[in-house]
């Protein structure tokens, strides 16, 4: 059976849209499936809809969470439900194309354990999006040695590929990475993004960021070792400029006013202040760790 994991938040027009369509493709390509609707504390009236899914068909359920905790605990929550030799994690939204799920079913079939959807056109972003995108994937792909710019939540794993990714312990789980990460025989798939139908996306441009931070520190410990870079250019800075001034100091040049101590202080200063933060990160991260707080809490299931 492929279970298909769907995270909806505030999606009441496309649920029951959504199962329709997936159930009369997969039903047409004899594919037993489940459709496991994952309602990440939508304001709206998503879950009303799912339950409204559930009783014109069986193979719909629902798990709903007691508040909003994001896309990526929506996919594991759906995960550790999921029943199928095979799940796959596709948007409520139909920009990943059913179509490319049958697609990645029959790769299954093939023996492929973990089968990727690559994008391979982005549809329509901001000029702004795109570049800030750019810049989160080339950090991300150099932390997780592989390409991101074109991966997306759009998978489909064995079950011994979704036994591994739920036995990982850590708490700020980046699906998208992790998949890549464990290895297994992997595929990929090509898609075209659709055009969202109705509704809009749900990231706004701060949740981005806050999601691109979450992540690179999560998953790289490339701004730690630019706090030693830092560091290595200023100590010889300070050779530089240290030999510089004894020289001049003892052939009766002392280096004259405040402007060399007011710039030495304000650059170094900065630094300190900058690389503080950037531990500071990494600190949090920590401290989140240690709490070992649940990834999601589930409120009502179906
Ligand atoms: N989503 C979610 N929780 C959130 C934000 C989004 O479960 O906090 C779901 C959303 O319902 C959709 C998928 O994640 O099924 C992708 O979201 P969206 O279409 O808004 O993102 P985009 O396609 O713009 O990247
Ligand atoms: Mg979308």
């Amino acid at each position: 059976m492929l279970s298909v994991v769907i995270p909806a938040y505030n999606e009441e027009q496309m649920v029951q849209k959504c199962a329709g369509v997936l159930d009369g493709l997969l039903s047409a390509e004899h594919i037993p499936y489940e459709l496991i609707f994952v309602d990440d504390g939508s304001k709206d009236g998503t879950w009303g809809r799912i339950c409204a899914a559930h009783a014109e068909n069986e193979a719909v359920r629902g798990i709903h969470f007691s508040r909003n905790f994001g896309k990526e605990a929506a996919i594991f929550a759906g995960l550790s439900e999921a029943h199928g030799a095979c799940a796959a994690v596709m948007d409520c939204d139909l920009q990943h194309p059913p179509r490319t799920l049958v697609e990645m079913y029959r790769r299954w079939e093939e023996g492929y354990e973990v089968v990727e959807g690559i994008k391979r056109t982005r549809g329509k972003e901001s000029a702004a999006h795109k570049a800030a995108a750019g810049i989160f994937y080339r950090i991300m792909s150099s932390a997780v040695k592989i390409d991101m710019s074109r991966a997306s939540d759009f998978k489909l794993l064995d079950r011994k590929a979704v036994n591994s990714l739920l036995d990982m312990p850590e708490r700020n789980a980046f699906f998208r990475a992790m998949s890549s990460w464990i290895g297994f025989r992997q595929t990929q798939v090509e898609f075209d993004v659709q055009e969202r139908e109705v509704g809009e996306s749900k990231w706004s441009t701060r949740k981005l960021i806050a999601y691109a931070i979450r992540n690179i520190v999560g998953y790289s410990t490339a701004p730690m070792q630019f706090v030693t870079g830092a560091g290595i250019a200023v100590f010889v800075l300070a050779i530089v400029l240290g030999i510089q001034t004894l020289v001049k100091y003892c052939t009766g040049h002392a280096v004259e006013g405040f402007t060399t101590v007011i710039l030495l202080i304000l650059l170094i200063g900065s630094i300190i202040m900058i690389s503080l933060g950037i531990i500071g990160y990494y600190i949090a991260r920590i401290y989140e760790e240690t709490k070992g707080r649940p990834r999601y809490i589930i409120s009502r299931k179906l």
